[in-house]
């Protein structure tokens, strides 16, 4: 049907929604990595090898049969009571620090957690500081909310918090910063204990509110465990977790956990977003954590996302030129390349394309879009295999760019 006056959209859409272009890369990371017949190693994805399918069913089919007054009906906006006591259980044990009520919520996944706490925190013009790189999620979830967001450089012991200091010195006051301690999203790099303990106690010392995402906390390969930001300063850190990568991304549950009168705030902004994360699937993480098949289904999937780890190194030695290096992931599902000067790794996507393999540009991962030369490479769902061909494919491509 044709309308008589054509509607200008791009004047129709709110300033907000108008920034950036990540949302376009999300997409397209997702379209291609949909295309059959090729190798996938772009977005992280869990591998569907640790799907706990057999424990699921009896789970679902005692919840449906036993408690489905609850599990089928609208929960509060907070999170069912029975659920956030099971997961401040969690982070007692796996944190040393149980959050009590008013400090603890349920969110519908990471996303979620970041939306609330944007839209809670956020007004025009604030500045936000991040990794740079950082997830492109978390960049969209700030520009969304029309939020300045500046980067910070990341190296092999986390974000350099010395920048940090020096911004604050300089009389800087962002609203917060958001980091990803444990196996950084897109880099794979963690945050040493004294990184974390220098930037808790500037955080102390400015009212500095630390956002500390651990998407990949628990997907270690070794059993070394460095405190959470949390842990070490629950005053001025707010935690928000995921299921996802862990339990199954279908399930779309989250937490958050830090100062009472901000989960209040954000559990207030819940109310018109989507009312309360589903309750069916509340319940489902509630047994499965009581039940302790989170902590088996965690040996297997280490133990398989490091082989995979073990697998990609392997091929990026065996096939990259020497100019390119990466870094070595001690867990999560990424590692981050750097080409030589002068490559393009945004111009790389259509002849990846071409030769059957996906990878992620490195460009969106920052919110400045400052640098071209790095890709990142997910070894979470491609088959051992599939990585070695995935990579040999790619570093063929190397060469014409340097
Ligand atoms: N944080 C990080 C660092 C992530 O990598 C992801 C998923 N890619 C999320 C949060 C969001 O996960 P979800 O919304 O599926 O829980």
């Amino acid at each position: 049907m044709q309308s008589e006056t054509r509607h200008d959209w791009a004047r129709a859409f709110a300033q907000r929604a108008r920034t950036g272009d990540g949302g376009s890369a999300l997409a397209d990371i997702l379209a291609l990595s949909g295309e059959t017949d090729v190798i996938t190693l772009s977005g992280g994805f869990p591998a569907p090898e640790t799907f706990p399918v057999e424990v699921l069913r009896g789970l679902t089919d005692r919840v449906l049969s036993q408690h489905s007054a609850v599990a089928l009906q609208y929960a509060p906006t907070r999170g069912l009571a029975s659920v956030c006591d099971a997961i401040a259980g969690r982070l007692l044990s796996r944190e040393g620090l149980r959050p009590t009520e008013p400090e603890l919520m349920v969110t519908s996944g990471g996303i979620d957690a970041l939306e609330l706490l944007a839209k809670s925190l956020l007004d025009p013009g604030d500045v936000v500081v991040v990794e740079g790189p950082t997830y492109l999620g978390a960049i969209m979830a700030f520009t969304g909310y029309q939020a300045n967001v500046l980067c910070l450089p990341l190296d092999d012991f986390g974000l350099d918090v010395s920048a940090l200091a020096a911004l604050l010195a300089d009389g800087l006051r962002p609203k917060l910063l958001y980091t990803i301690p444990d196996h950084q999203n897109p880099s794979g790099r963690s945050m040493s204990i004294d990184r974390r303990r220098e930037l808790v106690a500037l955080a102390q010392r400015y009212g500095l509110l630390l956002v500390e995402d651990v998407a990949y906390r628990d997907l270690s390969f070794t059993d070394d465990r460095v405190e959470s930001l949390w842990a070490l300063a629950p005053d001025v850190v707010v935690q928000i977790g995921t299921f996802s990568k862990t339990f199954f991304p279908g399930v779309r549950l989250g937490w958050a956990a830090g100062p009472a009168v901000l989960l209040a705030q954000m559990v207030s902004a819940k109310q018109n977003s989507d009312q309360c994360a589903g309750a069916l699937g509340q319940r489902l993480v509630e047994d499965y954590l009581r039940g302790g098949h989170l902590d088996d289904q965690l040996i297997t999937s280490r133990a398989l996302y490091a082989a995979r780890c073990e697998a990609m190194m392997t091929a990026l030695e065996r096939e990259m030129p020497a100019s390119v290096t990466w870094t070595r992931p001690t867990g999560g599902f990424f590692t981050w390349l750097t080409g030589p000067p002068g490559t393009d790794t945004t111009a790389l996507t259509g002849p990846a394309r071409s030769a059957r393999v996906a990878f992620v540009p490195g460009a969106p991962f920052y919110p400045d879009g400052r640098s071209r030369r790095n890709l990142r490479l997910s070894f979470s769902r491609a088959t051992e295999p599939d990585i070695a061909e995935g990579v040999r494919r790619l570093a063929a491509l190397f060469p014409l760019t340097a």
